[in-house]
This record gives structure tokens, sequence and C-alpha cells, in this order.
């Protein structure tokens, strides 16, 4: 069966000693059996998040974010080499925040992504729509064509190196929640969007994850849903009550 995932992105929030302070929390207060629980936090407290949780298996580390480009004269940029080099083994590529503040266009997640490919780190690749398509129920179709475009240009022993975050862009960091039902309905039909162009085989392994305020109040109604393989959170991944919390909503689910 496909991997269930906790996905913890911090933004651009902690310093150095929250975060490991905030690690240190999470992995000694819970075993998580059934989840990968992955810290996204800020470039330079990937080392000490990763130093923490290197030893067990069911925690990672992964980068917000990376360059297109193999290396050299890009300053600011970080590469998928590096961020391998410190024992980094997931990338966040294609959040809505990358989207509209830094113009990343679906060419660009697509060069992002054969770079983490390239250097062996897994992808969770977020898509999800605005408040006016939502209104306007266009919402399917505009996240399918987000995967159209980067997703089904992979092939498909790349594909499964990737897990998808559904992320409504009018739910992040904003306190609303798709519903159960409307969240399972695109995940449905992401699915079915990958099984049409890969096969039924490869649609079944692909995590899709849920991402948009998830907090203790909505994440086990959520974690129920069949398509719903997990979560990615931002605001409540910064407590580490509230986090271990999520996690072990979803390992009760698997129980
Ligand atoms: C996110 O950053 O991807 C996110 C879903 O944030 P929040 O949980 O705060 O809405």
């Amino acid at each position: 069966m496909r991997q269930k995932i906790i996905a913890g992105n911090w933004k651009m929030n902690t310093d150095l000693a929250r975060a490991g302070e905030l690690t240190t929390k999470v992995i000694t207060s819970i075993n998580p059996m059934v989840s990968k629980v992955i810290f996204f936090p800020p470039y330079p407290f990937l080392h000490t998040v990763q130093e923490a949780v290197h030893a067990k298996q069911e925690f990672a580390t992964g980068a917000q974010n990376l360059s297109n480009h193999e290396k050299g004269a890009f300053t600011g940029e970080v590469s998928a080499a590096m961020l391998a080099s410190v024992g980094c083994q997931y990338v966040l590529i294609g959040h809505s925040e990358r989207r509209q503040y830094f113009n990343e266009n679906s060419d660009i997640l697509f060069a992002k992504i054969q770079q983490a490919l390239k250097h062996s780190l897994r992808v969770i690749f977020c898509c999800g729509e605005p408040l006016e398509i939502r209104e306007g129920g266009d919402h399917i179709a505009y996240v399918e064509r987000q995967i159209k475009e980067v997703i089904l240009m992979l092939d498909p022993e790349e594909v499964t190196f990737i897990s998808i975050a559904y992320e409504p862009i009018w739910a992040i960091g904003t306190g609303k929640t798709a519903t159960t039902d409307e969240a399972q309905e695109i995940h449905h039909a992401i699915r079915k969007q990958l099984e049409a162009h890969f096969s039924d085989n490869i649609a079944r392994r692909i995590s899709i994850l849920y991402g948009g305020s998830v907090t203790t109040s909505n994440a086990e109604g959520l974690f129920n849903q069949p398509d719903i393989d997990g979560a990615l959170i931002g605001g409540a991944s910064l407590h580490a009550e509230e986090f271990v919390q999520i996690i072990s909503f979803m390992e009760s689910v698997q129980a």
C-alpha cells in the first residue's frame, strides 16, 4: 500500500535553537509505525534537524525549495546535490507561495523535479486552486492542468518518487479548510487522472496529501477519506503537541 505521510512545512519561521527544540519534542513524543514524518525547516537548520532524526527511519528531512540549475553562478540558490549532501531526502516543489511570489511556472517546476530526481530526492509536488476558481466550479480542471503540465510529463519510473499535495490556496494559512468531501472529491480526481495516464498500479502507489489549515480539529476526518494519504501542514507543525496529535490521528486510521 502507499506511504502515509505527515509533513511539516515550517516556512520562514523558527531559529536554530527553536528548530532543534521542536524536532526533539516531536521525535521523543511519538514513535510512528506506519507514517513517514517529514520536517521541512528553513535551509540553515536542515543539517541540525537531520542530525536529530537520522537514526530514526520513520522521520526524515526535506527542503522547502531547490534550484532548477545543477550548479554554478546562481547566487543565493541551493542545489539538489547540496541538499542530498546534508542527508535531505525530500523536497517541496510547486508550493503556491513559490508559484505566486517567485513566479515559478510549470517549466521551472519540471526542471526542479528533474534536478531532485537526479540527486535521489523524493518530491512532494503541490497543486491547488485559488478562491475564484473554486467559486466558479472549475477547481478540478484547474488542478488537473497543473498535474498535466508537470507530473504527466514524467516517465512512469520517475513518477513513483513523487507524492502530491493538494492545497487549495484559499485554505492555506487562513483557518478555512476544504470539507472532507471537497478534499476527497479532488484527491479522487487526481488519482483517476494518474490512472488514466500511467496505470492503475502507479495511481494506487502515489501518496496524495491534503494541505490547508490542517489542525487537530479537522485532521481525523480528512485522514478517514480513502484518497487522502496524509497532510502537508504549515502553522500547526510549529507546535510540537499539535503536530504530534495530528501524527497520532494518522497512525490510528491505519490501526
Ligand atoms: C502550507 O504551508 O502548505 C500550509 C498548508 O499551511 P497551513 O497549514 O498553515 O495552512
